[in-house]
């Protein structure tokens, strides 16, 4: 107990007893217990006004008659509330770095509470988003009217982005990312992304032109070698060299190829009159019979395991090649002998495309870059299989302009699983298919009703 306690306590306990032994003396024992009650009481009044005083005006000294125990108290409290002035100083220090950070970024950052109004912004916000103070409070979703970003704000999956030409200035494209934090609250974090867009748009000219610009001199070449290699009475080296040249002429083709249509796919957004009926079974079933042919002296052990009367909307070539990279790379990547399963069927989720095989597997490392363009496990071994680097790439593309997603499983040296989903509304029911001679005359076999 602290020493100025302790001597109230004598203090007080003293005049109680004095008052006691006085009223004793003369005999009137009530009377002189209630004086030193009464004193003790008037004590504590005194003692706690003092206290309250000193509470609200802490920079003046308690009173000395107030006792040492008030001092200590005092002390005490004096200190503690330092203490809570410099935790205070330090948050104040903190709070400001973290605005000041806020501030010096150039993307535009919006808190956001559960209904989306504005709790606060950093000066970007102004220019980017043409926010002012007087916002604060509305809701983000007045003031942003684009389709795709209110799609985006109410459809809450924000592991993706969504990119938006500005309200003010539609030739300025803004990606926007929600980002959820606390009970409720969300952080929007604006980018200027105009500047990427139109090297990403430079790019993509760039490598359509110079493929179309190859293609005509690629295929003159390419008959030439072909012209020559028909010559009777070839000598054996010249033979070889001109296989050679034949073998890169047809490489470079096929990579030209790939690039014209993945540079298509890119810069080109499908419409709903794009979509047409596809006859998926006749088109595996031509597939199948190229896979077992490119198997050839490899003899892989093909199962189609394929429902008959399943056909979609969509893209017939995007999609042909689309299964044809699936089933030709599982070919390419399984070692002689092994299996090869394709799947088609619908699902309670939408319409599922599986290509499985026991080939040499991918590690779990090269997974999520796969569908990068020229992105091979090892280079080596896809040139050697005639492969471009791009195959993947155009797989996800293609998927993307069908509203679907790629799903990869794989055990290195075990085997590979490619799962393409499609959205359900895709779905469309045909007569059974009489295995066809021809694929593309089995693309004209109408497709008759939707699946519900
Ligand atoms: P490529 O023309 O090289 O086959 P792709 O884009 O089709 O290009 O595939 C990219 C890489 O993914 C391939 O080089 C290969 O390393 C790997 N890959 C693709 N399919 C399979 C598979 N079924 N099994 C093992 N690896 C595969």
């Amino acid at each position: 107990m602290p020493g100025g306690l302790r001597a109230e306590i004598l203090l007080v306990g003293g005049v109680a007893v004095l008052g006691l032994v006085l009223g004793l003396l003369a005999g009137h024992v009530w009377a002189g217990l209630s004086l030193g009650l009464g004193l003790v009481v008037m004590r504590l009044l005194w003692v706690v006004t003092r206290l309250a005083r000193w509470l609200e005006r802490p920079e003046t000294p308690p009173s000395r008659y107030a006792g040492g125990w008030l001092a200590d108290l005092g002390q005490r409290l004096r200190r503690a509330r330092a203490a809570q002035r410099r935790r205070e100083r330090r948050w104040l220090r903190l709070i400001r770095e973290y605005r000041r950070a806020a501030d010096a970024l150039p993307d535009a950052i919006v808190a956001l509470d559960a209904d989306n109004r504005i709790l606060g912004f950093n000066p970007p916000s102004r220019q980017q988003l043409g926010l002012r103070q007087r916002d604060i409070g509305l809701p983000i979703d007045h003031l942003i009217r684009q389709p795709a970003f209110l799609d985006y704000l109410h459809g809450e999956d924000w592991a993706r982005d969504v990119e938006v030409p500005a309200s003010d200035d539609p030739g300025r494209i803004l990606n926007m990312h929600i980002f959820p934090y606390g009970q409720g609250r969300r952080l929007l974090v604006v980018r200027d992304v105009t500047h990427l867009q139109r090297l990403q748009a430079m790019r993509q000219d760039f490598v359509a032109n110079v493929s179309h610009e190859l293609r005509t001199p690629l295929t003159v070449l390419a008959g030439y070698i072909e012209t020559l290699l028909d010559t009777e009475e070839l000598a054996p080296d010249l033979a070889r060299i001109l296989a050679q040249m034949h073998q890169q002429s047809e490489r470079m083709r096929r990579i030209v190829e790939d690039l014209l249509l993945l540079s298509r796919l890119e810069t080109t957004s499908p419409s709903e009159d794009q979509f047409e009926p596809v006859n998926v079974p006749a088109m595996l079933s031509t597939i199948a019979d190229v896979a077992e042919q490119l198997s050839a002296s490899e003899h892989h052990h093909i199962v189609q395991n394929i429902d008959p009367t399943l056909s979609m909307r969509g893209m017939p070539r995007e999609l042909d090649s689309l299964f044809s990279n699936l089933v030709f790379n599982a070919v390419k990547y399984t070692p002689a002998n092994g299996m090869i399963s394709i799947r088609w069927f619908a699902d309670a989720h939408g319409l599922v495309f599986e290509v499985e095989d026991t080939g040499i597997g991918i590690a779990p490392e090269h997974i999520p870059r796969l569908t990068e363009r020229f992105y091979r496990v090892d280079v080596g071994r896809s040139r050697a299989r005639g492969g471009t680097g791009l195959g993947l790439a155009i797989v996800k593309h293609v998927l993307l302009r069908h509203g679907g997603r790629l799903e990869i499983e794989s055990t290195l040296g075990k085997g590979s699983l490619f799962r393409c989903l499609f959205p359900a509304n895709l779905a469309m029911r045909t007569a059974p298919v009489i295995k066809p001679s021809s694929f593309f005359h089995e693309l004209d076999t109408p497709c008759r009703e939707h699946v519900p």
